[in-house]
């Protein structure tokens, strides 16, 4: 599943091709993936300019003004690809939109149908709302501050679940969830709030370090995950834990362990991530 790393990706490489660029006709081969303001999104968008492409956690906006955007979830298997009109239509591809005077057109394909494209009309608001909601979105992983981070941390579920929460923190998935808490050092069954302020400093550090890796590294490709130029990227060769079961950890050589933690596949050096429980921090903090 694209993270924030995979979708910033994508978003970069869209930005660089449609910003500016006048929208010529969009074709919906199905209907059903588009959620959000009943009005017919071809003639909506016909003629409009795209102002700018934006990323909300693992979403993608494609601003048309500030009113009007479309946001874009790749969901498990969602792509968003720039090819020539001529080339083939593949199966699963759900979306078309053409722009002026313009030698590729965007394609949208996602087999699973976990994503889809939201059509954002503010002036309209929640009238007429068609199809999914749209999902909602905590403060950006890459953007967040320290002091923010760890007051969203003060509660009581596993620090895992609640890094996977997207209302909580925006663009962290599985992968680079298990690879934060490796390099923190913290085993993700521990209690967020039973995290000592030095803890919560090094996940903060670890997760902003993965991720920028990640970014540069074209994102991880382990299953589905292409660019818009339909190519993977390479980080998953320098995963930690992710996916390295029996591996040994580039650490301490320990072999890495899977096992299950809120309700994910998870991978953890045994040795650098101990599940020895830890004082409360002395400083007093909501329990929201
Ligand atoms: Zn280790």
């Amino acid at each position: 599943m694209p993270e924030l790393p995979e979708v910033e990706i994508v978003r970069r490489g869209v930005a660089k091709r449609i910003t500016g660029r006048t929208i010529e006709w969009i074709r919906l081969n199905r209907a059903d993936v588009v959620h959000g303001t009943a009005i017919p999104l071809c003639a909506a968008l016909h003629g409009r300019r795209v102002k700018r492409v934006e990323r909300v956690g693992k979403q993608i906006l494609i601003e048309i003004n500030r009113r009007v955007a479309l946001m874009v979830h790749l969901g498990m298997t969602g792509r968003l690809t720039a090819v020539p009109p001529e080339m083939p239509i593949e199966p699963h591809t759900h979306v078309r939109i053409s722009f002026r005077k313009c030698s590729f057109e965007l394609r949208f394909s996602d087999p699973r149908r976990f994503g889809g494209i939201w059509f954002l009309d503010k002036a309209a608001g929640e009238v007429g709302w068609v199809g999914r909601r749209r999902p909602l979105v905590g403060p950006d992983a890459l953007e967040v501050s320290c002091r923010e981070f760890a007051g969203r941390l003060a509660h009581r579920r596993q620090i895992k679940a609640l890094l996977l929460d997207q209302r909580v923190l925006g663009g962290v998935g599985n992968i680079y969830c298990d690879e934060s808490l490796h390099r923190a050092g913290i085993h993700p069954a521990t209690r967020a709030d039973r995290l000592s302020d030095g803890q919560i400093r090094r996940l903060y550090r670890a997760i902003r370090t993965v991720l920028a890796q990640a970014i540069r590294a074209g994102g991880s490709s382990i299953s589905d995950y292409r660019n818009v130029d339909n190519a993977p990227g390479w980080f998953q060769v320098r995963h930690r834990v992710y996916d390295r079961k029996g591996q040994p950890c580039r650490r301490c050589k320990t072999a890495i362990k899977r096992l299950v933690v809120a309700g994910r596949g998870t991978f953890i050096c045994p040795k650098c991530q101990p599940p020895r429980r830890v004082r409360p921090r002395r400083s007093p903090r909501k329990h929201t």
